[in-house]
């Protein structure tokens, strides 16, 4: 189903929205295009969605003419206000507009529970909003003014308690990513592209990736194609592990990914630890699945 409003076009020719390069704004203008996005994200079965960066409104416009009850969507550049105003006038009470950044806020206070998440991503934050969704992380930044993760979560110890982080807010994600930054997501053992987000991904949700993007899509087009992402939380995640721990093994091994893991874990204990874990301690980073990244995570004295 079309709205009424006028082509994506003549709205940022209106509201004169020059992309800007420093906040990741690659728009997509063909609302067919957004539309078959906004399907992928479930907008046709209801409820409340949730946009990070709108910017003029093409995924917003797609996911409420497509069944959104509602959709909530934060976006950092003041610029596209009045745009998105147009939109929630044209979809009285559907469209709730916050003008923030997004790596900043906590979401479990302005989301309702099983919120959908749909968001075409800022490429130079896509990553780290990820990262906060899997891991229930805040973010601030850091003294050069770069967004970080915190980890907030404590984690589970095996049969000791569940972990208050999950399962998540959201009840599914489907993101806009660079191609290559997809394949890590959804990579498997023994392959190329598997590093810490598939283990991290793998661990907590299944993730696909749904379709490819051309970058003539995009005004103006980025310099490689882009994918669509789906991801479903597990109700549990692979393997009881903390999470901090979980993030701490695996950067060490695939910080070295090369290296056989009795030498990139050795500051973390190497060979008892990967005994401890009943891990092959010759063993390559890439050749050990979620579940006994999970084992070294409690194999960690601290
Ligand atoms: N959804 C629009 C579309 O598909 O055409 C715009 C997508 S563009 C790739 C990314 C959008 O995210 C831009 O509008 C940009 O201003 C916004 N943005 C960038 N960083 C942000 C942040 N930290 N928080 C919220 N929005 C952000």
């Amino acid at each position: 189903m079309s709205d009424s409003l006028p082509p994506l076009r003549d709205v940022i020719a209106s509201y004169d929205l020059a992309a800007k390069k420093s906040l990741g704004q690659n728009f997509l203008l063909d609302l067919n295009l957004t539309r078959k996005i906004a399907r992928a994200a479930g907008a046709a079965e209801g409820g409340t969605f949730y946009e990070v960066g709108p910017g003029p409104g093409g995924l917003t416009r797609a996911l409420l003419s497509e069944g959104a009850g509602k959709v909530i969507a934060v976006e950092r550049d003041q610029r596209c206000l009045p745009a998105l105003g147009d939109i929630a006038a044209a979809y009285p009470g559907q469209l709730e507009i916050i003008n923030a950044d997004a790596l900043s806020l906590d979401e479990r206070e302005i989301l309702p529970p099983g919120v959908r998440i749909a968001s075409n991503l800022p490429y130079n934050v896509g990553t780290a909003l990820l990262i906060k969704w899997l891991t229930g992380a805040s973010t601030s930044k850091n003294a050069e003014g770069n967004s970080q993760c915190e980890q907030t979560g404590a984690g589970l110890r095996p049969g000791v308690r569940p972990n208050k982080n999950w399962p998540p807010f959201w009840s599914s994600l489907t993101l806009m990513f660079q191609r290559e930054v997809a394949e890590r997501i959804i990579a498997k053992p023994d392959s190329e592209h598997y590093g810490r987000l598939s283990v991290l991904a793998g661990w907590r949700t299944k993730a696909k990736i749904l379709f490819d993007v051309n970058r003539s899509a995009f005004v103006p087009p980025p310099s490689v194609t882009s994918s669509i992402v789906r991801l479903d939380p597990l109700a549990e995640p692979v393997a009881p592990a903390d999470i901090r721990r979980l993030e701490r093994v695996t950067a060490a091994a695939f910080g070295q990914r090369r290296k056989m893991l009795r030498h990139s874990l050795k500051p973390l204990g190497g060979e008892a630890l990967l005994e401890k874990a009943g891990i092959d301690p010759t063993a390559r980073p890439e050749q050990l699945n979620v579940a006994q990244f999970a084992a070294l995570a409690n194999a960690l004295n601290n």
